[in-house]
């Protein structure tokens, strides 16, 4: 047995030995949310450093400005000729306030919020409140971001995303990139939904009002980062996963369980002394929650030119089965299906490109990315408890939180151990990889598409 091989023996034994990575998780849920902006955003940078530097990993930061949000009150009424009532609802991120005014309005259902269901109540839609939820469309799953670009763009006045799943949970998320939205934004339960869906059914029109107070201050975040040496000192592979959460949850699957993982991994390392082939740059990215705003200014401004890879972990624990996806790269595709045997247990390789997470602005600057999730159906990943308060860290099993981790281990090891990496690619092969997938317009819609 060779030596390297004897040290990860001894990491991976450490992971099962111990429970310390539960705990972890634990500890920055009960910081708080993590929200960019609060208080609990930088109780958790504090955190992370004093961690770290108490295992004698060198930190240091990434300092940014941005548009910032901070939620008001908010007011949903809804009247027909049987009911004149208040329901609860919240702001989504970035929504502007009404500036103290009641909007007031017909309310209608825009249904899955995709261009051809809202093309064919087309006419109905300028000037009203339309009603969008958040389940799959008919042209498939859209983003939250997308259904709400497509509700400005047909004239609605006022956003209503409803949730798909039940417990009276209202959805939460931003609603633009890094600036505030045109219209007035709000969640709403899936039993809210129902019920004005019900009334409009029995009497046409039904009416409402909304009124929302918000902040929309210029503010100033960091990302938190660390660095373990490699032999190849030049050649760097970027680990990233976000650090914040939604105001209204403890983000414990979304995200602070990959954060917990990566910080275990820096433990790990130094406790071991494990020296990797190739240099591992891990990032704790903040502000992801308000359109992947901190990694995206990050990748535009810094240096990447030595940057080989970047692996991002965003929703890495909550279920057991893992799924790397390859942003559409057939040589990473490929590569990751040959190691996947490697890997613990089986994750599922798809070629699936993820643009709304931290991997993005990576994949845009040519460097070969994987995005690592918890694999769906399960309520906990995903948009099932995600973006909701129920994103607690109960939700986390402790076997699940070590084999986790242990998986991070092993996928960062065997990847940053490759003789040759795939190769960077080129603004053509990016373009190419999105057309094929037929992104461009949803992309554009998104402000995402930085290309001409
Ligand atoms: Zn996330």
């Amino acid at each position: 047995m060779d030596e390297v091989s004897e040290v990860n023996e001894r990491i991976l034994g450490r992971i099962f030995s111990e429970d310390v990575i539960y705990e972890r998780i634990k500890d920055l849920c009960l910081i708080g949310s993590r929200f960019s902006g609060t208080e609990s955003e930088k109780e958790a940078q504090e955190y992370m450093v004093h961690f770290l530097k108490s295992y004698g990993v060198k930190v240091y930061d990434y300092e940014f400005e941005y548009q910032g949000w901070i939620r008001g009150d908010c007011y949903f009424e809804i009247e027909s000729s049987k009911i004149k009532q208040e329901f609860p609802a919240i702001s989504l991120v970035l929504a502007p306030s009404t500036n103290g005014e009641t909007i007031e309005g017909t309310i209608i259902d825009g249904g899955g919020g995709s261009e051809t269901e809202l093309k064919r109540i087309d006419d109905s839609i300028p000037g009203k409140i339309v009603m969008i939820n958040s389940g799959d469309t008919e042209e498939g799953w859209l983003h939250r971001r997308i259904k709400y670009a497509n509700a400005v763009d047909f004239g609605a006045k006022v956003f209503v995303f409803a949730n798909h799943n039940p417990g009276q949970l209202f959805p939460t998320g931003s609603v633009r990139s890094n600036r505030i939205g045109e219209i007035p934004a709000i969640g709403i339960s899936k039993e809210t939904y129902e019920l004005v869906k019900e009334m409009i059914a029995q009497e046409e029109i039904v009416n409402c009002k909304v009124k929302v107070t918000n902040e929309t201050p210029k503010l100033t975040s960091k990302h938190i980062i660390w660095e373990i040496p490699g032999e190849i000192e030049d050649e760097v592979i970027v680990i990233g996963g976000h650090y914040d959460g939604h105001d209204i949850a403890q983000g414990a699957v979304d995200n602070a369980a990959s954060i917990a993982t990566i910080l275990e991994l820096a433990k790990l390392y130094k406790r071991f002394n494990y020296v990797p082939k190739r240099t591992l740059r891990f990032i704790a990215f903040a502000v992801e929650e308000f359109g992947v705003v901190g990694s995206t200014i990050y990748a535009n401004n810094v240096d990447l030119s030595d940057v080989v890879a970047m692996i991002n972990f965003d929703g890495l624990v909550g279920h057991i089965p893992k799924h790397i996806t390859c942003s559409g790269i057939e040589e990473l595709f490929i590569l990751m299906n040959s190691l996947k045997s490697q890997m613990l247990y089986d994750p599922r390789v798809s070629k699936s490109i993820v643009t709304a997470s931290d991997n993005y602005p990576f994949f845009l600057k040519g460097i070969p990315n994987v995005c690592i999730f918890g694999e769906k159906p399960d309520p906990r990943v995903g948009r099932g408890y995600g973006h909701t308060s129920a994103d607690t860290f109960d939700k986390i099993t402790r076997l699940d939180a070590k084999l986790s981790l242990a998986f991070a281990f092993v996928l960062i090891d065997v990847f940053s151990n490759l003789e040759e990496m795939p190769k960077k690619l080129k603004e053509n092969d990016i373009i190419k990889i999105l057309r094929d997938a037929k992104l461009e317009d949803q992309l554009k819609l998104l402000e995402k598409w930085p290309f001409k």
